[in-house]
């Protein structure tokens, strides 16, 4: 992943992580910042009435379009906050426009959601006490108390968090937070993962030293099949209804998501920590474009949406951390003897044997082989010699 580019002109262009973080709020929301919620919505509303007649999806058009009657409308609110339910209104129709496009419209679009954007300058933030200066009207704030936590501490407390735009709910306030994303380290070693269904599979090298490394997560596999029997029940006992039973098999996936997100969150958390600590290049195998050729009902078993989804995962968080990765090609890395290079024909049971006399974990013997793509890749440096068999710990 890029972290620094230049575009056309060759300038340098920084790119930015942006993070939003939810706050609940502390006591009741005061009338003021109510009525502005519903002053807002309003103003999408109108806009997206006004814009659709008149075809425009832009903000400046909007503007230009429905400001001046709506400012007659509500001549007090704070004019940055109607720029900002011009812009949500455009998103919307840009939104609707995309659907009438693919055929699949649906109703007019209405914003029944109770909600305001401001952005960073139409509103101000005090960092220490967690209060929300929010601006309804001219010479009219209100003070919205947040709800903070440790969590929310290491935003709040860390100023190379710039802020970006503040959501508001009736209950909860979601804050974004900017970074420029940080230069990652020099690797002074490496963990090679091979991912699995059930597990990381890998080594972590330095200098001379390999170790093996195992992050487990059984129950990953176990809740999708759960989830698969439970679906697989529910469409039978419903068969008669065909949308009842749509609208549970859902949910239940919706579930299904949530349960296996966050347990991959916990996973890429641990991987990270031990990298960082030891200052490591964490080296996964590019997912891209890799089907697996089995037959549909271990497909299914085997669905590779976890797996890609923990990728994703550990990328997105190492790049805040400034943990350097490293994805390589995998093909052939089950197949490879890291030592005398050849290739077996065939699939292995659980462990990698070659006539050389090398054997070693299937998986295992895998990571090895990105490790080795990796070093000769050339990515991040020193990654430590190649693996001799001696030193191999478990
Ligand atoms: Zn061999």
């Amino acid at each position: 992943m890029q972290r620094r580019r230049t575009n056309t002109q060759g300038i340098l262009v920084v790119q930015m992580l942006v993070k939003g973080v939810v706050f609940r709020l502390g006591g009741e929301l005061p009338s003021g910042a109510r009525f502005l919620l519903e002053d807002f919505r309003l103003a999408v509303n109108n806009a997206i009435r006004a814009g659709l007649q008149a075809r425009v999806t832009s903000r400046n058009a909007l503007t230009r379009l429905a400001y001046r009657d709506f400012r007659q409308e509500h001549p007090k609110m704070y004019a940055q906050h109607l720029v900002s339910a011009f812009e949500v209104a455009g998103s919307v129709l840009k939104n609707h426009r995309r659907r009438v496009r693919k055929g699949n419209a649906g109703h007019v679009p209405y914003v029944r959601r109770l909600f305001m954007r401001a952005e960073n300058q139409a509103y101000k933030l005090d960092r220490v006490e967690g209060v929300v200066d929010l601006p309804i009207m001219a010479r009219f704030h209100v003070s919205l108390k947040l709800v903070v936590s440790d969590y929310h501490r290491g935003y709040l407390s860390d100023p190379s968090y710039t802020l970006g735009s503040l959501t508001l709910f009736p209950d909860r306030a979601i804050i974004a937070f900017r970074r420029e994303v940080p230069k990652p380290y020099v690797a002074e070693s490496a963990l090679s993962l091979d991912t699995n269904e059930r597990s990381l599979d890998g080594v972590f090298a330095r200098e001379d030293k390999v170790r093996a490394i195992k992050a487990e997560f059984p129950d990953i596999v176990r809740i999708q099949q759960r989830h698969h029997d439970r679906r697989k029940r529910l469409q039978k006992r419903k068969a008669h209804d065909r949308r009842t039973s749509r609208i549970l098999c859902r949910n239940e996936g919706k579930r299904e998501h949530h349960r296996i997100e966050y347990r991959l969150h916990q996973v890429a958390n641990a991987v990270l920590s031990f990298a960082e600590s030891r200052k490591s290049a964490v080296v996964l195998e590019d997912l891209k474009g890799f089907k697996p050729k089995w037959s549909k009902e271990l497909n299914r078993r085997l669905s590779l949406w976890p797996r890609r989804k923990l990728h994703q995962i550990i990328e997105y968080k190492a790049q805040w951390r400034g943990i350097p990765v490293v994805k390589v090609d995998p093909r052939y890395s089950s197949r490879t003897c890291p030592i005398c290079g050849r290739i077996q024909d065939s699939r292995m049971g659980m462990e990698f044997e070659c006539e050389c006399g090398w054997h070693l974990d299937r998986h295992i013997n895998a990571s090895i082989n990105l490790l080795q793509t990796a070093i000769s890749k050339g990515g991040q440096g020193a990654y430590g010699s190649a693996p001799a068999r001696s030193s191999m710990t478990r």
